[in-house]
């Protein structure tokens, strides 16, 4: 169907690549319109009926919901809903409603409405952080028991009905974790950045999204025809029949491309002259492992383990982590699965640990520095990696490390569960890597100190750059300061690289850069021995390493090395990525 509304285009920030055109699903925190409405005596038990019911229409949903969700995406996806339940079970919160309808005699709608809205107004004055936490689900329960009391559609993305792009202001990681690949074809947003982690796992779904657009949500009706084009960031409202037969083509165009590239699956990862480069896959949560062997990665170059501690009410136990650590290792085995310790913080929080609201979460209480203070919590993680590597041939890293006393500090907790596990008896790889995420600039300006202490070195960029570059990585407002090919990011990823060869440990990189095309002939010239990616970008990657010498790439790295600012180094990489392979470079970007 083509709309006769005017076309608009839209540009922002492309999170996880692919072209898709459909209609438009405004997803968002709705408000119902709910009048008052006097009701006799006679009436009141009916309207008791009513919302009993409504509690249990709305209860069987989310039953529905997490079991589909743990199926579908594991259980500890499904632990979100665990805590709605909770609150439609809320005895409280029933005998209230109950008693007040009972008093006032208005519509039930409008008494639950009132009751909802106290408590949330009570729970967000508490100092508590975990109860303040509650809110969202209350406020999702409550709006789904409204809902169903007045009969209004479901708007939720795990429960769509048709094939449809949703566009939202923003979609929190757990949103994002129950779309259905089935009918949701991809999304767009107002707020986020290329590395946040709703891009991230968007990418990690395969389903194509632009975020970082500021006003969609303002331009979009539900029902408008739209275009996601998550390869350029460009979207596209009401397009003309000419631009939809323009992306029509354009996304065959990249299907069959990616057909091509898929064909280098079975090949080697080695450059012209022979130099063979580890590339391995990011993943989010165990059940990416398939797409990551059938995009032709050879290892986990960072297993991202937050997934695990989020959307739950309980901390997950060692043997929980143990299981699901040694089921993908032994997937993967005889390649290798770099497993990261917990990262909590930035945009990543746990409902269950009472972390503070921070002014700066990027720069406060995260990761290494989190774990280092709750030994309990972090030493469970580290014995059931230990154990699991027994299992196939593991390796593990601590996120945020900012100077040699943190990286001691969890070596030696290392070495004590090490000796925990000995004296029970239990196995472990006793000669398992250890290795050090190189994200904060003190670190990769003391990588030479560091890498005493560590088998090898991941480079994590997407904080790297953040830091560097004093450029928050989900703002969209500043995200045109975000440049992977700022001089001052190479000259660090050089410094890194090179301290980390001269105390004979390889060093990799994990962060977004790594999938990133235009770079990779830069960072193979600079020495990098391993690309961690999302699994969709691995084909191309390969193909760029294969398609170059290690010789030709490190004269352009060095000539990349001289340049001035970011565009500068892109523009030049841009061009010589089209000298060596033409059809990787689009007109369009
Ligand atoms: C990074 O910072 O580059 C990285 C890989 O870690 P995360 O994106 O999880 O912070
Ligand atoms: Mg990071």
């Amino acid at each position: 169907m083509i709309s006769k509304k005017k076309e608009m285009v839209l540009k922002g920030i492309p999170a996880s690549p692919g072209i898709v055109s459909g209609k438009a699903f405004l997803y968002g925190r709705e408000q119902y319109t709910i009048s008052r409405r006097n009701i006799t005596d006679a009436q009141v038990q009916n309207e008791i009926k009513r919302f009993k019911e409504a509690l249990l229409q709305t209860k069987n949903e989310i039953l529905e919901i997490k079991k589909r969700i743990s199926d579908e995406l594991g259980a500890e996806h499904g632990q979100i809903f665990s805590a709605h339940l909770l609150v439609i079970d809320d005895a409280m919160l029933i005998e209230e409603v109950i008693s007040k309808l009972k008093k006032e005699k208005l519509g039930i709608e409008y008494i639950f409405q009132d009751v909802l809205r106290r408590y949330i107004k009570v729970f967000s004055e508490m100092d508590d952080e975990y109860l303040k936490e509650r809110i969202s689900d209350i406020n999702d329960v409550g709006r789904r028991i409204l809902r169903n009391l007045i009969g209004a559609k479901e708007d939720l993305l795990s429960n769509l009905k048709e094939k449809v792009v949703v566009v939202a202001y923003d979609l929190s990681p757990s949103d994002t974790a129950t779309m259905h690949k089935k009918n949701v074809k991809g999304f767009a947003t107002d707020i986020g950045g290329r590395t946040s982690h709703t891009a991230i796992m968007a990418k990690s779904l395969e389903i194509p999204a632009v975020v970082g657009l500021e006003v969609l949500t303002k331009k979009v009706e539900s029902g408008d025809m739209i275009i996601v084009d998550g390869t350029h960031g460009i979207v596209v409202v009401n397009p003309s029949p000419k631009t939809l037969r323009k992306y029509e083509l354009e996304r065959e165009r990249l299907i069959s491309f990616e057909k091509h590239l898929m064909e280098l699956k079975n090949l080697p990862c080695v450059t012209l002259d022979g130099r063979k480069i580890e590339l391995a896959s990011n993943i989010e949560v165990p059940e990416d492992v398939p797409s990551v062997l059938a995009h032709g990665a050879e290892g986990i170059g960072l297993y991202r383990t937050e997934y695990f501690y989020m959307n739950r009410k309980d901390l997950p136990t060692e043997e929980e982590q143990f299981k699901a650590y040694s089921s993908v290792a032994k997937k993967l085995k005889p390649y290798p699965v770099t497993i990261r310790t917990l990262d909590i913080g930035g945009d990543k929080f746990l409902s269950q640990l009472e972390v503070p609201q921070q002014m700066n979460p990027f720069l406060g209480w995260r990761a290494i520095r989190f774990c280092l203070a709750r030994p309990d919590i972090f030493k469970a993680q580290l014995r059931a990696i230990l154990r699991a590597s027994a299992h196939g041939k593991l390796r593990l890293m601590y996120p945020m490390i900012s100077g040699l006393t943190e990286l001691q500090q969890a070596n030696a907790l290392l070495e004590e569960a090490k000796k925990e596990l000995k004296k029970e008896n239990l196995p472990f790889d006793e000669n398992i890597e250890v290795g050090a995420m190189i994200e904060v600039p003190s670190a990769a300006l003391t990588a030479d100190i560091l890498a005493k202490e560590v088998d090898f070195f991941s480079i994590g960029t997407n904080d790297l750059i953040q830091y560097s570059l004093a450029v928050d990585r989900v703002n969209e407002k500043i995200a045109y300061l975000y440049e992977p090919a700022h001089p001052a990011v190479l000259r660090l990823i050089k410094n890194i690289i090179e301290n980390g060869h001269k105390a004979d440990i390889w060093v990799g990189m994990c962060g977004e850069m790594a999938g990133d095309t235009i770079m990779t002939v830069i960072l193979l010239g600079l020495g990098l021995d391993e690309f961690s990616t999302s699994p969709i970008a691995v084909p191309e990657i390969k193909r760029i390493i294969r398609a170059v010498t290690m010789t030709q790439a490190k004269v352009i790295a060095e000539e990349a090395l001289t340049l001035s600012t970011g565009k500068e180094v892109e523009i030049f990489a841009r061009k010589k990525l089209k000298e060596i392979l033409p059809d990787m470079v689009d007109e369009a970007e």
